[in-house]
This record gives C-alpha cells, sequence and structure tokens, in this order.
C-alpha cells in the first residue's frame, strides 16, 4: 500500500480488516434474524468489555459527545447540582452540556497538563449536595488520565452518581465499572473499541437507571431519552425486533466483530498491551527531548501521548513531515496550549511495528525541520520498552 499513511491521532485509529469488511458488507435489514443475533450479542459483550455485569448497555448512533448527552439528559433535572473534574476541554463541554439541561455546575479545575488531587474532589463533594460527578478518564485535550477508582470512590462515599467519560479509555485503559462503583460510562466506536465513527456505546449501572426512573420531569432531549431506547435494547437483547430509530446496521456488525476480538485478547492483556505502548510511546518522545503536557508522569494516558513542540519549530510543518514520512498524528487542542504541543494516539489495534513506525516518522519529521537529536534515540527508546515487556 504505497500511499497507506498510519492513523496516529487519538481517535479515528486503525481498524482492523475484519472490522472494515463488516461495515463494507452489504446492509441487511435491522429486523434480519441475523442482525437481530449480532446486536443482542454485542450488547452482552459490551458488559464484558466495560467489566460490567449489571449494567444496561446501549448502541445508539451519534458520535462521542451523543453519548454525553445520553448521561446529561437522562440523569439531569432542572435545579440539580454537578460536579465536573475538570481535566481539560472534554471537562468544559461536559460542564456547558450539563447546565444545557438545567444543572448548576461547578468544576475542580487543576492548571493545565495536571489534576485535581483526591483530596480537592472530596473537599468539593463535601462543599454541596451533588447529585452527580462527571469524570474524565482520559481528557484528550491534554493526554491526563484520572484516578477513576479514586473519585468514583469519594464519589459513592457521598451519595453522588459517578459518571465517566471514557471516550478516550474504555478498551485501552483498566475500567471496572461495577467493582469501582461507577454509575455510568461510555465511550464512542472510534477510539480503542476500533470502530469506525458513528457509535455511542453507555453502560448504566443499576442506580443511574434507577435514579433515571425516579425523575419527575420528562427528559429534555427527545432522541437520547433512555425511554425510548430501553425497550430496544432490551427487545434485541432477547433476540427480538423493536423499533424506535433505525439502527446504524454496518457499524453494529462491525461494533460485534470488535468486540469479539477485544474479548478474545481479554481485558487483562489488553490493559496490559495498552501500558506497554504508552510507556514505550513516552520514552521514546522523552529519548527525543521533548517535554509532555501531562505534569507528572502518573498523570499520563496510556492511550494518547501528548508532546510538547520543540523550540524554534513551527508545529504545523513538522507534523506535515511526520506526515510525508508516513504516520498521521493531531496537533492540538486545549485552547490555552494548542499551538505548542500535538498529540499521538496509540489505543485499539495499534501494535509495536505501529508505533515505531511512529516514532521513526517522527524522527524523519524533526530532522526535516532541523531540530537536533540523536538519530534513532526515539525508536531505540521504544524498542527498549517492548524487549523489556
Ligand atoms: N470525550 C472525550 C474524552 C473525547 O476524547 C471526545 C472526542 N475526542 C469526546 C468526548 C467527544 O467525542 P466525539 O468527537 O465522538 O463527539
Amino acid at each position: 500500500m504505497k500511499d497507506r499513511t498510519l492513523l496516529m491521532i487519538p481517535g479515528p485509529i486503525e481498524f482492523e480488516p475484519a472490522v472494515l469488511a463488516a461495515l463494507g458488507a452489504p446492509t441487511t435489514s435491522h429486523l434480519d434474524p441475523g442482525f437481530v443475533d449480532a446486536f443482542g450479542q454485542a450488547l452482552e459483550r459490551m458488559r464484558e468489555v466495560f467489566l460490567c455485569p449489571d449494567g444496561q448497555p446501549f448502541v445508539v448512533a451519534g458520535t462521542g459527545t451523543l453519548a454525553m448527552d445520553l448521561a446529561g439528559a437522562n440523569l439531569i433535572e432542572p435545579g440539580d447540582k454537578a460536579l465536573v473534574v475538570n481535566t481539560g476541554y472534554f471537562g468544559d463541554r461536559f460542564g456547558a452540556l450539563l447546565e444545557r439541561y438545567g444543572a448548576q455546575v461547578t468544576h475542580v479545575r487543576a492548571p493545565v497538563g495536571g489534576r485535581p488531587s483526591l483530596d480537592e474532589v472530596e473537599a468539593a463533594l463535601h462543599g454541596d449536595q451533588f447529585k452527580l460527578m462527571t469524570i474524565t478518564h482520559v481528557d484528550t485535550s491534554t493526554g491526563v488520565i484520572t484516578d477513576v477508582r479514586g473519585l468514583a470512590l469519594l464519589a459513592a462515599r457521598s451519595g453522588v452518581l459517578s459518571v465517566v467519560d471514557g471516550v478516550c479509555s474504555v478498551a485501552g485503559e483498566e475500567l471496572r465499572a461495577a467493582e469501582w462503583d461507577v454509575d455510568v460510562a461510555f465511550t464512542a466506536s472510534q477510539k480503542a473499541v476500533g470502530v469506525p465513527p458513528g457509535l455511542a456505546l453507555l453502560m448504566a449501572g443499576p442506580q443511574a437507571i434507577d435514579a433515571f426512573k425516579r425523575r419527575k420531569t420528562p427528559v429534555a432531549n427527545y432522541y437520547a431519552d433512555w425511554g425510548n431506547w430501553l425497550p430496544i435494547m432490551e427487545a434485541y437483547e432477547a433476540r427480538k425486533t423493536s423499533y424506535f430509530g433505525t439502527p446504524a446496521v454496518n457499524l453494529i456488525w462491525a461494533l460485534n466483530v470488535s468486540l469479539g476480538q477485544i474479548l478474545a485478547e481479554g481485558m487483562e492483556a489488553r490493559f496490559e498491551r495498552h501500558r506497554v505502548l504508552g510507556r514505550a510511546c513516552k520514552q521514546a518522545v522523552a529519548a527525543l527531548g521533548l517535554a509532555q503536557v501531562p505534569l507528572q508522569p502518573e498523570f499520563a494516558a496510556n492511550t494518547m501521548t501528548a508532546p510538547l513542540y520543540p523550540d524554534d519549530i513551527q508545529g504545523a510543518e513538522l507534523l506535515a513531515r511526520v506526515k510525508e514520512a508516513g504516520a498521521v498524528l493531531a496537533g492540538g487542542l486545549h485552547p490555552a496550549i494548542r499551538t505548542r504541543y500535538f498529540r499521538i494516539g496509540h489505543m485499539g489495534a495499534a501494535n509495536q511495528g505501529d508505533l515505531l513506525a511512529t516514532i521513526g516518522a517522527l524522527e524523519a519529521g524533526l530532522a526535516r525541520c532541523g531540530y537536533q537529536f540523536q538519530p534513532g534515540a526515539g525508536v531505540a527508546a521504544a524498542a527498549a520498552v517492548f524487549d523489556g515487556a
């Protein structure tokens, strides 16, 4: 494939051929028995991927932002108080979204690249009567990972629902929704779940469903209303048909293939593979003399890396040169530092070869921009991590 470039951004990612084949297969009826079975199986598999045996899965056509709406619209009633553990752009988005549904939102913030401490979040939780708390597992704008386990425990102790934006984490970062008392977790198909963009995937635990059922006011978003989708999910899981909105048939066939592959790898092996990929990329970037956005190593996600551009290098030019060398990387997203850093995604089907090729392309791009470094240092650092894994 002489014109192929590696898509190494934090979503969409490189997809497995079997997933793309399912997407390109002739479209079936959404009432076809084969499709009903595939949809039902995908729902069952979602519980295993989210590690949430007692959760209610939802698969709805839309992007990750719809998944945020599926959480916010169904759990917030006007006047409810919500706490946002804010680690970047997607925390800001969640706050704005919750306000749209009438929530009074408080943000616990940290400097860019940082994350609020558990003590700060606990103090905020004690400061008011919140209904829910949102946690961005990996904020894709900073590459900062939060301690979902610790945060969800704090929320549970305060009787507050925890809602985890796992768009840049689910099926890559360790997330144990039931064991960690996470009430809602969601993602989008185009990230570590490994399916082209177009599906919002959400898992609601029993307490979230309970809170939804106890609502006094109608859900202010017709399309996102769990009341419309719950019977559909239950029907397909029972291998029956039902209709609210036409399912994204091909994407759901592809989702079932990808979830099958994820479970065949095994969740523990998958978490570990992402840890190794994350470590390799970070070691490589450090060996090239580039700093990173996360302020401490333990704040850095495994699914992506956010390096700062070297001084005197034009970001747009570097990314263009890296692309010429075969890898597509993403520019900055966080408004406060947008032009100062770039982002490398390494999740889902990404393998050691992809990462080594990406670091090689990064080195080629840096060299073409006149940056002084020891050629091969990044590739060697990544290879050393793989050799030790
Ligand atoms: N949350 C996070 C953490 C994300 O990374 C993204 C997408 N980059 C979203 C939400 C929104 O997803 P989408 O772009 O699919 O609407």
